[in-house]
């Protein structure tokens, strides 16, 4: 657990870094421009940072969204032009001679969560997003199942969503992962404010429709009620799958503590295990999951290979 780790939290507009000492959570946090589209440019930033600070780090360890292809160490970041499809972690090895671990931001939330938030105690920790997208992490004995990258714990995704819900037809629509009927064109932001407009013909925000759910309004009540439904039967069995004793839920819509509640409400009853304390929580490892779980992440990288 000695050293630093220099840890990144990248997205499509902004780079945010912090560092973290002896397996702790990372500090105080630096924000950057992002620059997206000139591979250059990146990995001068992140060499920039770097050797800015006042002790050499022992390993970088980065937090994005996107995927690292583990058959072929490419990166799947749509939303970051400049990496798309780089070998990232190699070229950024061999620009400053020190281990770079690059893992999923949902990846990264489950393992925050595990080490520092709302899955201490648990063995098996399901770490779900209802953000711009609905995603998920998987995390056994505070270890990623994925080490190496890959899709583990993406349940938002598959053909699964039922084709009726409060007792009227709904679509399998359209995702941009080329499958229709997936979670994630139900629930999430977006997937809200698509079924509020399928359902009433009107465009909605998805905060507007969390707060007319709050206020008693019928539609958005309507809204949020068939989006339960929808999503509760595939999320009950990807923790009967995962085994999961504690399901802590971030992204946008899950700083919506009563809508997490929700959820709960509505899973648990279709989980095998009918567990009496509640299984889908609040995320609880602070602001900055995706630096707490890099963090973490890093450590344990550099536990299991010190050299
Ligand atoms: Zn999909």
């Amino acid at each position: 657990m000695a050293g630093a780790i220099l840890c990144f939290d990248i997205g499509g507009t902004s780079i945010r870094a912090a560092t973290a000492v002896n397996g702790a959570r990372p500090g105080k946090v630096d924000r950057f421009a992002t620059p997206a589209t000139d591979r250059e440019a990146f990995l001068a930033r992140i060499s920039a940072i770097a050797e800015a600070q006042p002790e050499r780090p022992a390993a970088i360890a980065i937090s994005l969204a996107g995927i690292v292809n583990p058959q072929t160490g490419r990166l799947v970041v749509a939303n970051i032009p400049a990496i798309h499809g780089t070998e990232l972690k190699t070229d950024l090895e061999a620009r400053m001679d020190m281990p770079v671990i690059i893992a999923n931001d949902a990846d990264c939330f489950a393992v925050a969560e595990a080490v520092f938030g709302a899955g201490r105690g648990h063995d098996i920790v399901f770490g779900v997003i209802f953000g711009t997208g609905v995603g998920g992490g998987l995390v056994s004995g505070k270890h990623l199942i994925n080490k190496a990258g890959g899709f583990a714990g993406e349940w938002g995704h598959g053909p699964v969503v039922p084709l009726a819900a409060g007792g009227r037809p709904i679509p399998h629509f359209a995702c941009g992962c080329g499958v229709s009927g997936c979670v994630d064109t139900i629930a999430g932001g977006p997937g809200l404010e698509r079924l509020h407009t399928f359902l009433h013909g009107e465009a909605l925000s998805a905060p507007d429709i969390l707060s007319g759910w709050h206020a008693g309004r019928r539609e958005p009540t309507l809204t949020v009620k068939t989006c339960l439904e929808l999503l509760s039967g595939p999320l009950a069995m990807a923790i009967n799958l995962t085994g999961a004793t504690i399901v802590p839920a971030g992204g946008g819509l899950a700083r919506d503590h009563a809508f997490v509640a929700a959820i709960d409400e509505a899973v648990r009853p279709l989980t095998l295990a009918r567990q009496r304390h509640p299984l889908v929580v609040p995320a609880a490892s602070g602001g900055e999951p995706g630096l707490a779980g890099a963090a973490a992440i890093g450590f344990q990288t550099l536990a299991a290979d010190p050299d």
